[in-house]
């Protein structure tokens, strides 16, 4: 499990009790705003900037279809290559 900016500041709130204190805090909170803005970067296509979505390789299992019907994810078969694609734009649908 992860600790989300507002269990860090939580924590802040009764700092006696883990030890983590104010300059720390600070930083935690940058890091997880520096992690959030590379993971919306990485996850917006280059091209448009729509959203990129994982494509799964393999044989689809029943969270994969409900995953692929939610939009969250593309079903991409059992033949995997070398230069096969790991995501795909939902918006104009390049895959990279
Ligand atoms: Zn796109």
């Amino acid at each position: 499990m992860s600790a989300s900016p507002e269990s860090v500041k939580a924590c802040a709130e009764r700092q006696s009790s883990c030890g983590v204190t104010g300059r720390k805090i600070e930083y935690v909170l940058d890091l997880m705003r520096i992690r959030e803005q590379i993971r919306t970067l990485v996850n917006r296509c280059g091209d448009c900037g729509g959203r990129m979505v994982p494509i799964v390789y393999g044989y689809p299992n029943p969270e994969l279809w409900e995953r692929a019907e939610a939009g969250e994810a593309v079903i991409g078969g059992c033949v995997v290559e070398s230069t096969s694609p790991s995501r795909v734009c939902r918006n104009c649908g390049k895959a990279r």
